[in-house]
């Protein structure tokens, strides 16, 4: 998901000194963590059935909801936001009782719950959700007039969580193996959701309603609606896995500018199949949605609103230029099909896993299409847009996410490591097998920090330590004296042991070693130092350190 504008004015916020670490409510260990309520079942597959009514802005339906059971237990935790209501809940054709806490509804299940059986509740619901107030940063469900007398509806709940619009185990740790959607809609509109369509069910009351099935895991945030009327084509990519169907749903009017801005579409997923690795959902196909916001990761049907610009809505986040080379919601929010739909966070503290390696796939897109240089031109321009206001990683267990830096410095971080690893063609081997090794899982982001440490045959956890939990910049102190050059980092947490690369007098690029302790190292008479510009580091002279 984006979060531009929102970081931007968290910048603002952080600069006058106001910012504060949001408090954590009862209700927000609800959703946040995994309750004595969640852990007992593994979520297997939904079948979400909803019916959209834009005259009062309402939805009714329910959700399926197959899953087995791993640990005794007899009340079960599905979550729906207000004021949407549950109006009733079945198991093997028995109406259950249940209480409402808030968004969590705690369904006691008469039934006896035996470990290692598959179990089936459904459960039905109904209520005027929750209007998209600023989407997708904040959002909900979309209702937006078409001008030819229908309504755009769509939905995106990032953060906020999916329960926002139907009944669901609302915690992104556990995520069915596979999902049907059905929606109905009127005779002269459609739904595009996820996956592939497998029918379109005509109904004796004008409307018809259409079943996508998703074949693979998918998180709850990924799961959309998206009813217009649309327009669409479609294409074959030849990709690693071999052939990707490849389809765009636009709105009529639009159609011959998407043509032409859709051409990015195939581009990127070349670029990011040589990254990357294939693209991790074949089976369901790679879609490009038109909708009235900006634009949002959902998984295998990306959504599209930036106006078939170029760059963020025209501007170019990197004040470089080579932002403006490629549509920014083309490549960012596709760039989640790898960093978020396919490695996916546990928990929302971790969101760096998905925005730290997604903002840096648009520096990888760019080398890609425009060389090295310019790659490093764009991840180093965007380190204005770094905060530094409070860690990266939020707090565990209350659905909270950490400093927006999560996107420029996760990117800078990552850029940085690359350096350290100093071997291009391993890198891209470690972005690839993090891909195969976390392939349709949900984790922990310190089992991403292990995987590159381990692959990259360093001890990497210090420069994590750094960039991800505490808002300090390393500054290389040196200075030239008799000794010749000293050199140490400052500014850094306990430990911190990161390789540079500097440049001293006219000689070649090489590595120091620097710790918190002072080092030295022979130098011709030449006294001055330049670090890398691709290290997201600072340096600075020290005039009393000459030992
Ligand atoms: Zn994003």
């Amino acid at each position: 998901m984006l979060r531009i504008i929102a970081c931007l004015c968290f910048v603002a916020v952080s600069i006058n000194g106001l910012a504060q670490a949001p408090k954590s409510t009862h209700a927000d260990t609800l959703r946040g963590s995994i309750t004595p309520q969640r852990v007992w079942w593994d979520l297997t597959y939904y079948h979400l059935k909803v019916t959209p009514n834009a005259k009062d802005s309402t939805l009714s339906g329910s959700t399926q909801v197959v899953y087995k059971v791993i640990q005794p237990n007899q009340t079960i935790q599905i979550d729906l936001q207000e004021p949407l209501q549950i109006s009733k809940v079945i198991q093997d054709g028995e109406s259950l009782r249940f209480k409402r806490d808030g968004s969590a509804f705690f369904i006691d299940l008469k039934k006896k719950q035996e470990v290692g059986k598959t179990e089936t509740i459904e459960v039905f619901y109904s209520g005027k959700p929750r209007l998209a107030k600023r989407p997708p940063w904040d959002g909900g469900v979309q209702w937006v007039p078409d001008g030819k007398g229908n309504t755009i509806i769509s939905t995106s709940c990032q953060g906020l969580g999916s329960s926002v619009w139907w009944p669901c185990k609302d915690h992104m740790y556990d995520e069915p193996d596979s999902m049907q959607i059905s929606i109905t809609v009127p005779k002269n509109l459609m739904d595009v959701s996820n996956g592939n369509l497998r029918s379109v069910v005509e109904n004796n009351d004008n409307t018809h309603t259409f079943n996508w099935f998703v074949k693979n895991p998918i998180n709850n945030y990924g799961v959309n609606m998206n009813v217009a009327n649309y327009v669409s084509w479609k294409e074959t990519f030849k990709g690693e896995k071999g052939d990707l169907a490849v389809s765009y749903y636009v709105l009529p009017q639009n159609l011959e500018k998407a043509k032409e801005q859709f051409k990015q579409a195939p581009q990127m997923l070349k670029a990011f199949e040589h990254w990357f690795g294939p693209y991790p959902f074949y089976e369901d196909g790679y879609k490009l949605v038109e909708v009235p916001y900006l634009g949002m990761e959902h998984q295998s049907s990306v959504t599209y609103g930036n106006g078939y610009k170029m760059g963020y809505l025209g501007r170019d986040l990197s004040n470089t230029g080579w932002g403006l080379k490629w549509d920014f919601i083309i490549i960012h929010e596709s760039g989640h099909e790898w960093f978020a739909n396919n490695i996916t966070y546990k928990d929302v503290a971790d969101m760096w896993v998905h925005e730290g390696f997604t903002n840096y796939s648009e520096n990888l897109y760019t080398e890609y299409y425009f060389g090295k240089e310019a790659g490093s031109d764009y991840v180093i321009g965007t380190r204005a847009l770094i905060a530094n206001d409070e860690p990266i990683i939020g707090t565990y267990g209350v659905n909270q996410e950490g400093s927006k830096d999560m996107y420029y410095k996760g990117g800078n971080l990552l850029h940085t490591i690359r350096q350290v690893v100093n071997d291009d063609e391993k890198w891209r081997q470690i972005l690839r097998g993090l891909n195969k090794t976390f392939y349709h899982q949900t984790v922990d982001g310190s089992q991403i920090e292990a995987y590159v440490s381990e692959q990259a045959g360093r001890n990497l956890s210090k420069v994590f330590d750094q960039y991800l939990r505490d808002v300090r910049i390393p500054v290389l102190e040196y200075s030239f004296g008799n000794k010749g050059l000293q050199y140490r980092w400052a500014n850094v947490v306990d430990g911190f042991d990161m390789p540079v690369k500097v440049k001293i007098g006219s000689g070649k690029e090489e590595f120091l070693y620097p710790t918190a302790e002072w080092k030295s190292l022979k130098t011709k008479s030449e006294k001055t130092l330049s670090v890398d510009r691709n290290f997201y580091v600072e340096s600075k002279e020290s005039k009393q350190a000459s030992l």
